[in-house]
């Protein structure tokens, strides 16, 4: 039930295994977070949800399942990431040596020592992180020398191997990804994740959009014979009809809202207490031309994080995550249109752009949005054609996945990275026999790579046909 990326690769994951599978979902199309729409002007796509995805490059699921076969195209920006800092901006080249080279004969140095060994075992690691994490690893070398630096928060990290901004800001971009604020434990592992990801894989766009990604996934799933009913929105699981195993691709505490009943009341207490983090305010641009960037290297990449140095960034997130609005947000930006012109009319061009804000926050950051923006791109407003706003209220009424406009499914603290969503050997499998949960509330978490879906139909396959 749900056809988000998880819900979709469990289906196929199961489907694989020559189950009959009905796929259930509330909207009208697939997709669930991974969707393109016109939210603008005519002519124009947008990635109303995720846009770029590295995760997706890594996953051992999306790199079996062979979609480019129903019609999936990755494009790679020639820059996958640019911060600007001013007129000049620091980034992340897929060559790991290029990096370097940019960060200064010290931190180029500190950052090769601190990026190589991952970088040279990224499949290894990938393939134990993107798993549920209470279990024996594959690769327990690999894996325990990760562990150590990604367990410390994104300052102690940076502070440590870092003795310039440049380098320092870069990883500060890197690491907002978790939500959390960067001296939180365990903040520098999604810093390190990231980075790994675009020197080993790069940070690929799907041509067409992300929806595309949702068409090829649910081809596949149909190309296996597997049944997909669109328009059905659940309000409670007794709706469903009746099956051996039920994977939901929902939140726990939509799961609750729907399943409360069945659940022991125990399991049921634990889903109740589990956490979400901050949200995302959203916008999309159609523009007249490319955004103005200062600096030359972001006209070339893919993703621009738009915050400025390490403590300006720290200080937004860490408004954040005591509910305020920053004044100055820590802004993400995407420009699919520079390299894909499916995107938007000849010579025009899409923006993706989002910032953290509180929980359910109402508030329109719109102002603050471009005037970040405009710190290094000066003139962005004057080649705005037309924009889409959505609050967390907006995301959410779209998605009831995206509760108070979390993105990643719940809080990505360090106990929720490893209890997601219970302490468990088995996070998939729920207290009734035959219900699991295969959404990003499951661990590896939030992004685009499918690997609750797959991990989820993996323990029920276990659980209930193997036998
Ligand atoms: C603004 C935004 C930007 C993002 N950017 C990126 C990015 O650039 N890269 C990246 O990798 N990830 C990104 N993400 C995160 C990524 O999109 C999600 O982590 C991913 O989609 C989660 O997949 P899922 O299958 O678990 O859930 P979802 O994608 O949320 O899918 C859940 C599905 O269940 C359906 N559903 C919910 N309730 C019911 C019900 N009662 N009955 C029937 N169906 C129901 C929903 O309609 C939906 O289709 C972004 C997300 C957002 C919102």
């Amino acid at each position: 039930m749900g056809a988000g990326p998880n819900g979709l690769a469990a289906a196929i994951t199961l489907a694989r295994k020559r189950l009959s599978v009905l796929l259930i979902e509330a909207r009208d199309t697939i997709g669930g977070s991974a969707r393109t729409e016109a939210l603008t002007l005519p002519g124009f796509l947008h990635d109303t949800c995720s846009a770029v995805h590295p995760m997706a490059a890594v996953s051992p699921f999306f790199r079996s399942a062979g979609l480019e076969a129903y019609g999936l195209e990755w494009i790679q920006p020639p820059i996958p990431l640019a911060h600007p800092l001013d007129a000049e901006a620091v980034v992340l080249e897929q060559s790991l040596d290029a990096t370097a080279e940019q960060l200064g004969r010290r931190d180029g140095a500190a950052y090769r020592r601190l990026m190589e060994p991952f970088v040279g075992q990224a499949e290894a690691i990938f393939d134990d992180i993107l798993r549920p994490f209470l279990r024996f690893p594959k690769n327990p070398v690999a894996l325990a020398r990760f562990g150590l630096p990604a367990l410390l928060s994104a300052r102690a990290l940076a502070g440590s191997r870092f003795k310039g901004e440049r380098a320092r800001a870069l990883f500060a971009g890197l690491a907002a990804h978790s939500f959390l604020p960067l001296n939180a434990t365990a903040s520098a592992s999604f810093g390190l994740v990231l980075g790994m990801a675009g020197h080993a894989v790069g940070w690929p766009i799907a041509k067409g959009g992300s929806g595309e990604i949702a068409n090829a996934l649910g081809a596949s799933f149909q190309a296996l014979g597997g049944t997909i009913q669109l328009d059905r929105p659940i309000g409670n699981i007794r709706e469903l009809p009746t099956a051996r195993a039920t994977l939901l691709d929902l939140t726990p505490r939509q799961i609750v809202r729907l399943a409360g009943d069945r659940l022991p009341g125990i399991y049921r207490g634990r889903l109740a207490r589990y956490r979400y983090g901050p949200g995302v305010f959203k916008l999309d641009y159609a523009l007249s031309e490319p955004i103005p960037w200062l600096a030359e290297s972001c006209r070339r990449a893919g993703t621009i994080h738009v915050g400025g140095f390490f403590n300006q960034i720290a200080a937004s997130e860490r408004l954040v995550s005591m509910n305020q609005h920053a004044a100055d947000p820590f802004v993400l930006v995407a420009q699919p249109s520079l390299f894909d012109d499916t995107r938007a009319p000849e010579g025009r061009h899409v923006a993706w752009v989002y910032c953290h804000v509180p929980k359910g926050s109402a508030l329109n950051m719109t102002e603050r949005v471009e005037r970040q923006i405009e710190r290094f791109a000066p003139g962005f407003r004057d080649v705005i054609l037309a924009r889409s706003v959505l609050t967390t209220k907006n995301l959410e009424d779209r998605n009831a996945n995206l509760v108070g406009g979390d993105i990643n499914g719940g809080a990505t603290d360090i106990l929720q990275l490893i209890g997601r969503p219970v302490f468990s050997l088995n996070p998939y499998r729920t207290s009734v026999p035959g219900l699991y949960i295969c959404s990003s509330s499951t661990p590896p978490g939030g992004g685009v790579h499918g690997m609750c879906g797959y991990n989820a139909a993996a323990a029920a396959w276990k659980d209930i046909f193997s036998k």
